[in-house]
């Protein structure tokens, strides 16, 4: 296999400075050599601005961008996240696995061209409407690695064991009964049946909640997952607190800690309302927390204790989770920007921690320690953003994740492959038309 060359006029290599004239040599998907402060040479391919690693969205739900810019008309008692709740029940109601497949492909090409070369899908749409399993039971999860090879993005698919709809064990009912396996053991043999195709793929396992799994069920769902990737909701809304806190008399953070379901390689999505108890069990238990800024603050969840968890030892990764908004500069600079707001202090979070999570720890926590640096041996990703944008001239490169937006990446690269050039998807440059019409064929009127 041939040496391929880039040459970026920038290059995020670690800490907070970035290099510059960096010739980034890679091989059959893996970086062989990185050379700052050398000319392009005349055979590599020139990157103008700055180059990243590749980012990791560490928390998705790829359906949930059939509701973006849909759910914002002020209702009669002005909506929160349970009344949304109920707008996301009615559109994945209308999701199969073709209709699926479309509308993911389109949302994964989407990220791809935003920067972002893998994705943690936590799904839970297993079943058909009314829980009737397809002919192949992991039929939607086969769908959502399919879209993910033809976004070229990589993908940790992240089977959601959701048994219950309330912290005291209610059954699911109505557009729940599709996420539902009959218990822990029965979700477990269903995942182990699963065997993605493609090296783009790896299957991880999730616990939906406190809500949607009961604690007698977790130490099956925690055995199940052993040296997988872990994910569980946490204490997004005060509600689950406080159910939790009724049924249980302890807190989500220490119900899961009790069962083992924080621990290295597991990530807590949101940990927004947080005692301090919980703070010092999740620092000491390895997991991860992935933060969501974007859907939090849509969602009116709350803010969470980034910098407090930072503080100590909590690996911090980003997600888009809601898809309110795909963009992995805008998550990272509101961690940043929602502490300045809570804390009236500015400079939180320096650039390069927050480009840590949006990078490194991302591919940690979905199971691709492997990715997101750029240095021999890790997987050729980059992601080039422009610098000469309205958004981006005159900024110092050092400083471009304040600055930058998705519409300001140029270039991807995923395992060494161009998939965005020039700012668009090569294999879909009709995008927008593309998701359009997959969120028209599964969205309400
Ligand atoms: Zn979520």
């Amino acid at each position: 296999m041939a040496v391929s060359r880039h040459w970026a006029e920038y290059a995020w290599l670690a800490g907070d400075t970035p290099a510059k004239h960096v010739l980034l040599e890679h091989e059959g998907g893996r970086f062989t050599a990185v050379t700052p402060g050398v000319p392009a040479p005349a055979n590599a391919v020139v990157l103008h601005g700055l180059t990243l690693p590749g980012l990791a969205n560490a928390h998705s739900h790829a359906f949930h961008r059939a509701l973006r810019g849909r759910t914002n008309g002020a209702g009669p008692a002005g909506g929160t996240f349970w009344t949304w709740r109920e707008q996301m029940y009615a559109v994945a109601q209308r999701l199969d696995p073709d209709s699926y497949h479309q509308l993911a492909t389109a949302v994964y090409a989407e990220m791809v061209q935003a920067g972002i070369t893998c994705v943690g899908e936590f799904n839970y749409v297993h079943h058909a409407p009314g829980g009737r399993r397809y002919a192949d039971p992991n039929a939607m999860s086969e769908a959502l690695v399919a879209a993910a090879a033809a976004a070229g993005i990589r993908i940790t698919l992240l089977d959601c064991c959701y048994l219950s709809s309330t912290v005291d064990g209610a059954a699911l009912e109505g557009p729940q009964l599709r996420f539902g396996d009959a218990d822990a053991a029965d979700w477990a043999a269903r995942v182990r049946g699963f065997r993605p195709n493609g090296g783009h793929a790896l299957v991880g396992a999730a616990i939906h909640s406190v809500r949607g799994v009961p604690a007698a069920q977790l130490p099956e769902v925690v055995a199940a997952s052993s040296g997988l990737p872990l994910h569980t909701h946490v204490s997004e809304q005060p509600a689950e607190n406080e159910a939790c806190l009724r049924h249980y008399g302890r807190t989500p953070v220490a119900v899961l800690a009790e069962a083992g379901a924080l621990r290295p390689g597991a990530t807590a999505i949101h940990a927004t309302h947080l005692d301090d108890p919980d703070r010092a069990t999740l620092g000491a238990s390895g997991a991860a927390v992935c933060l969501c800024p974007t859907t939090e603050r849509d969602l009116a969840d709350g803010i969470g204790p980034a910098r407090a968890l930072a503080d100590v030892g909590v690996p911090l990764c980003l997600g888009s989770d809601s898809q309110a908004t795909i963009d992995l500069f805008v998550e990272g600079a509101a961690v940043e920007m929602h502490e300045r707001l809570r804390t009236g202090r500015r400079a939180n979070f320096a650039p390069g921690a927050l480009l840590t999570a949006a990078t490194a720890a991302g591919h940690a926590a979905l199971g691709w320690p492997d990715a997101g640096r750029i240095a021999v041996g890790a997987r050729a990703d980059l992601v080039t953003v422009a610098m000469d944008t309205l958004r981006s001239a005159g900024a110092d490169p050092a400083q471009l994740i304040f600055t930058a937006t998705a519409a300001d990446v140029t270039d991807v690269l995923v395992d060494g492959r161009a998939v965005v050039r020039d700012g668009r998807h090569e294999a879909m440059p009709d995008l927008p038309a593309r998701l359009a019409a997959a969120i028209a064929a599964v969205a309400s009127s």
